[in-house]
This record gives structure tokens, sequence and C-alpha cells, in this order.
């Protein structure tokens, strides 16, 4: 994902727009647990809430509704006290881009919470032959400052809620038509097979295992077999490194992980991956060899970004497959995608192709992940930094003007 030539259409941009806080409790995101709880503390009887509970889960997550009114089979007596006590309404979409690839970007808003700012994050949609995957962010900004990563380089601002994260997968299948429409009879459900979105990467802007708890509850929902339905096998998180975190993630979510690995040495690690001066390699590795429910069924995916004159020799090709002997890996080699005031460059192509070449010999297939949606900058926190370099230049315009 990188570069930009291609002229896709202009960008849908929403005007601004001044928005309330939330005041109404979000039922998205919620585990049916907690959301048979909130049903009853809203005064559901306590013998309906189980059927309320399921009714409720089918309309959001199976049928895709984003407004009480919608679901018919709850008496308007009940669809009324849900209005007046609980929002289920979808983030403000601000910004959708397609690019001539199809790959479409969404910057969205969330309502301020507490005292907060209303918040931006982006989500992107890459479909390709078969199957569509989202790339979904789960943190405004990020606490890590990855040297190479330009989301390393915005404030962090806040996690996203369980509900946030879910939302951005609402919104994909909305835009995309992959929910039913509204209006059709019962059962007429979109098949699990035939939906654009079929895989979910928690690889936008954030570190996950940072807002732990909140991924962990929303991959939760993503999964529900009778909801989004998005199988734990279609699901991968990537993490820098919180060393900590990897087997929890294992034990608890189940999903597939992706581990940002970039560098092969402890001395330029700790320079690209600034997390590696808490979890050095060692650690890091140690955490994949033990990760829960990995095997060659189900490998590990190890992301390398491609940095000319840094990492890309063919020495460090060979210690990388020297590295991952006895993990189940997958290597995924990134072009990196130059950003505006990025001190690194892309490497050649033939160096790439090199570095493929021995990481091929040693038994990995297929490891270079296309650029795609170059024309609409669909790469990690770039649609973000457009937006903010947009109000810098609208605030210098007003500041001229008065
Ligand atoms: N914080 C998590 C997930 C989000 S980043 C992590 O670091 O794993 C998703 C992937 O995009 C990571 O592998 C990250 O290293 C990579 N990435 C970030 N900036 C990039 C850039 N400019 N070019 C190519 N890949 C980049
Ligand atoms: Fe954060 Fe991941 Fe970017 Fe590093 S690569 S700054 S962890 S989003």
């Amino acid at each position: 994902m990188s570069l930009s030539i291609d002229l896709g259409p202009a960008p849908i941009r929403a005007p601004a727009r001044i928005s309330l806080p939330a005041e109404k409790p979000h039922l998205v995101g919620l585990g049916r647990e907690a959301l048979a709880q909130a049903l009853e503390k809203a005064g559901v009887p306590a013998k309906q809430v189980r059927m309320r509970t399921a009714q409720i889960w089918h309309w959001l997550y199976v049928r895709g509704v984003s407004d009480f009114s919608a679901m018919r089979n709850i008496s308007k007596d009940l669809r009324e006290k849900l209005i007046s006590e609980f929002d289920i309404s979808r983030p403000e979409i601000v910004e959708e881009q397609i690019s001539v690839d199809g790959t479409r970007k969404w910057l969205l808003r969330y309502p301020p919470r507490g005292a907060g700012r209303p918040v931006e994050v982006e989500a992107v949609y890459i479909p390709e032959k078969g199957r569509g995957t989202l790339c979904v962010s789960s943190q405004v900004g990020c606490t890590l400052t990855c040297t190479f990563c330009h989301t390393g380089t915005q404030r962090m601002v806040r996690n996203l809620t369980a509900g946030e994260i879910v939302g951005q997968l609402l919104i994909a299948r909305d835009r995309l038509g992959d929910f039913p429409a509204h209006d059709t009879p019962d059962g007429a459900i979109v098949p699990g097979e035939g939906r654009l979105v079929s895989n979910v990467v928690m690889m936008g802007m954030g570190e996950p295992l940072y807002n732990y708890d909140n991924v962990r509850d929303a991959l939760a929902v993503v999964s529900d077999g009778d909801g989004l339905a998005i199988s734990k096998r279609r699901i991968t998180l990537s993490t820098s490194g919180v060393v900590p975190m990897i087997r929890p993630t294992g034990e608890e979510m189940g999903v597939g992980l992706a581990i940002s690995l970039h560098a092969v040495r402890n001395d330029l690690r700790d320079i690209l991956v600034p997390i590696n001066r808490k979890y050095p390699l060692e650690q890091l590795l140690e955490a994949c060899r033990t990760y829960p429910g990995a095997s060659n069924a189900r490998r590990i995916t190890f992301e390398y970004v491609m940095l000319k004159d840094v990492n890309d020799s063919d020495e460090e090709a060979r210690e990388l497959v020297r590295l991952l002997k006895g993990i189940p890996a997958k290597i995924n080699l990134i072009p990196f995608n130059p950003w505006p005031g990025s001190n690194y460059g892309c490497s050649d192509w033939d160096r790439i192709e090199r570095f493929a070449a021995i990481v091929n010999e040693a038994g990995y297939a297929s490891p270079i992940r296309t650029p795609r949606g170059r024309d609409i900058l669909a790469a990690c926190g770039q649609l973000k930094s457009e937006s903010e370099r947009m109000k810098k230049t609208e605030r210098m315009a007003a500041g001229a003007a008065a």
C-alpha cells in the first residue's frame, strides 16, 4: 500500500459537524452477557431478556441495522424504550475513497467520550480474488514510535472502545452491501461465503495489545457465529511485540498472530521498533515459539518492511530464515510506504526480489505484499495525516482571512 499516481474518484468529504456528546450507552460491542444485563437494567422483564438479547443481536450483527425502529419483531413500546435508553448508531463517515483497484478507505469520526473531543481513525478494505480483508484500527494514534511508521509520529489520543472497533466492520459491510437489505423477508441473508468482507486484520492505527481488553471484546463480537461470523481463522492481530500479552492473545482471543519484526538484530530493531528495548528479539521469538494454537496450518506471520540500505541485505535475509527456524512462520515482505518527512526509502525492486528469493529458497512462499490502493494512500496512518494536513491548511487559510 504505497505511492500515488492513479486518479481515483474525488473523495467525498462530509462537512465538519459538531458532534453532541454521546449520552446514551452504546450497545454495539457488548458481549451477549453485557447486552442482556443492559436490557435488564433498562427494565426489560427478566423472563424476556434472553429472547430480546437474541433478537437485538440478530438485528445488529446479522442484518446490520443501526436504528431500533427497523427491529420489526420487537413491540413498538419496547422499541421506543430502547430508543430512549440506548445508542446503536454508526460512526460518522467523514471521507470515503475508492481506489481504481477497488481498495476502499474510510475516515471515521467518533463522538467525544467524557470531556474529550471527537476522534478520527481510518479503516481500509482490500478486495482480493475470492476474499476481502478489512484493516481495522485499535487506537487513535499510537504510544509507540516506530521510526518508519507515520502513525508513530501522531499523538496518542485514546484507545477505541470495543464498540468503536466493531463499528469499523459495520461501516464496511454497510458500504459494500454486505448486509441484507432491511426490508428483505427474514431468511434472505447474505450467506457467509458470499460476503465481501471475509477477513479482518488488526493492522490499522495503534497497537492492539496496548488496548487488549477492548480488542478482545470486539473480536469476540466479530467472530460470533450467530452474528458477524468472521471465523477466528480469518482474523489476524498484528503487534509490534508486546511480549507479555502474546500468550493471552492466543489463549483468550484465539486469532492469528502477526509480528512486526522488521529487523533481525537487536541494535537495529531498537531503533526501528523501539519497544524492542523493553522486549528484545529473544523474548519475542520465544513468545512466538510457544504461541497457543500456532501450527503449520496456522502459521505466525512475520512482517518485514523493506527499507533501502537499512535492513535489506542478503545477510539479513539469511539471518531472518535462521531466526525463524522452528517457528511455524510465514513472511510478508512489505515495500516501505514513504510519507512526507520520513527518513527512509523503499528498497529497490531487484533488492526486494533478491531478499525474497533467499527467503523463498528456505521454503517460504510468495512473501512480497503487493501494494494496494496506491492512488488513495491506503497505508498505515496516511488518511488520518492527510486530514490533519487539510485541517492545518484550513486553519492557515482562516488565519490569513482574519
Ligand atoms: N501496531 C501494530 C499494528 C499496526 S501497524 C504493529 O505495529 O504491528 C500494521 C503494519 O504496518 C505493521 O507491520 C507496521 O510495521 C507496518 N507499517 C507501518 N508503517 C509502514 C510504512 N510506512 N510502510 C510499510 N509498512 C508500514
Ligand atoms: Fe504503532 Fe504499529 Fe506504527 Fe509502531 S508500527 S508506531 S506499533 S502503529
